[in-house]
């Protein structure tokens, strides 16, 4: 059910494909093998958007096309790909380029795992991948192009385009999808979030970027969804939490929570994710949520740290303020309010040293705003974390948790020269 559609019918605008990604393309074109911008890219140029990053696929393989560029790199274990890098420091891109693979169900996974021997894996040049589960063995072997559609989520993920020839190849009715405004899963929804869990979060995340464009999960894409939840339960937690991160950071947190609540999913995608949703109405968290999205619309960097640190202040504030009523002194009140957080919340996340650790700096900075005389707002200013912290601190004025001209000082401090610093801690005496 190969369909090749033309620009007529498909109107992506050309001018909203990124360089790099056509050079990508025409280079491995050039070298003989086929070549296509796919998934995301695809799906957000045929609704007019312009695609954040590009990703390629081809029919060479890693090492075939790693020979083609003079900056790439293979990487991953679990899914060999290639990066190709453009550019340097801040302005530089990568460009993601994977070839075709198989579609396996989990039974042929579970064969190849089995038997390197069948035909598939030989196909495959599979040396580098074994796992008795199947998993890695599965997610490397190659294959034709329509199994490499097939193996996709939804059918809006799964097209092909080509730039130079400005023609779609879709396996699986997708453009018609993306014209309905439907999220469909490609083939039974139930057996493809057994087989990955993590697609329940990707069709509530593709809903919420979707939502103003007026997409919606299609009725029986969305039917399973409630009851795959328990399936998350194998996912490991680390993959877990970068699919919440990703659900709240990539501009549309707010536009999720609803599409949870929504979907009867308010609970049970991760612990931590139950809280954001639990406390998106009040207004500090809000704030925060609004303020995530709406930095990510204007292409700022976004902090997991900062944003964590909002959802969980209300604890921290309030263990802290018991521990000062029992006469502890304020800022090993706060370092105990804070230990305390950690082992409820975030006690099952190991490997995220940083993460808690920014955390915890923006927290532990609260108190030091109160002091404005002497050197302490010289050395406070000069953190590496103030700016988080301030902005933390200028949401808590927002809400009316502190005085909005404390907020309004410590601007005009942290931009002013040095004269005029000197002046400003004057006027505090
Ligand atoms: P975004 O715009 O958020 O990056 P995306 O569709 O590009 O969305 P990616 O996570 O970048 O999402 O994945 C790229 C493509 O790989 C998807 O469009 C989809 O075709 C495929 N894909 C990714 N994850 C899965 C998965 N868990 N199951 C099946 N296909 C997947
Ligand atoms: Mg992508």
């Amino acid at each position: 059910k190969r369909q090749e559609v033309g620009p007529q019918e498909h109107g992506i605008d050309p001018k909203l494909v990124d360089e790099r990604a056509l050079n990508v393309v025409h280079t491995l074109k050039e070298a003989g093998f086929e070549a296509y911008v796919v998934g995301g890219a695809v799906r957000d140029l045929l609704v007019g958007l312009r695609p954040k990053d590009f990703d390629v696929a081809t029919n060479a393989t890693p090492e075939q096309v790693k020979g083609l560029f003079r900056r790439a790199f293979i990487i991953g274990r679990r899914f060999r790909i290639v990066h190709v890098v453009y550019g340097r420091g801040r302005e530089h891109e990568v460009i993601e380029v994977s070839t075709f693979r198989a579609y396996m169900d989990n039974a042929a996974a579970e064969q190849v795992a089995g038997n390197e021997k069948t035909s598939k894996s030989e196909l495959a040049g599979m040396k580098h991948a074994v796992d008795s589960s199947g998993r890695v063995l599965r997610d490397n072997v190659w294959g034709p192009q329509d199994e490499d559609a097939t193996r996709r989520d939804f059918t809006i993920n799964a097209m092909y385009y080509d730039p130079e020839t400005q023609t779609v190849v879709d396996y699986h009715i997708g453009i018609k999808d993306a014209k309905k405004r439907v999220i469909r899963m490609i083939g039974d929804p139930l057996t493809r979030y057994r087989e990955d869990p993590v697609r329940i979060i990707r069709a509530v995340r593709f809903a919420a970027k979707l939502s103003p464009l007026g997409f919606k999960i299609e009725a029986k894409t969305a039917a399973p969804l409630v009851q795959s939840q328990a399936l998350l339960a194998d996912v490991p937690q680390s993959r877990l939490f970068d699919e919440m991160l990703k659900l709240l950071q990539t501009g549309h947190a707010l536009a999720t929570i609803e599409q949870l609540k929504a979907l009867g999913m308010s609970r049970g995608i991760y612990p931590l994710l139950d809280v954001v949703v639990e406390r998106a109405d009040q207004p500090f968290v809000k704030a925060a949520l609004q303020d995530t999205d709406r930095r990510v619309g204007e292409s700022k960097p976004v902090a997991p740290s900062f944003l964590l640190a909002c959802v969980l202040w209300a604890d921290v504030r309030d263990g802290w303020a018991a521990r000062l009523a029992d006469k502890q002194h304020p800022f090993p009140a706060l370092q105990d309010a804070i230990d305390d957080v950690f082992n409820a919340r975030i006690g099952d996340v190991s490997g995220r040293g940083k993460l808690a650790a920014d955390m915890r700096e923006i927290w532990m900075m609260q108190p030091r705003f109160d002091k404005r005389t002497g050197s302490t707002p010289f050395s406070l200013v000069e953190q590496p974390r103030f700016r988080a912290a301030f902005d933390f601190m200028r949401l808590r004025a927002d809400v009316g948790e502190v005085d909005v001209l404390l907020a309004d000082w410590w601007q005009e401090f942290s931009q002013a020269s040095d004269a005029v610093r000197e002046d400003l801690v004057a006027q505090m005496r």
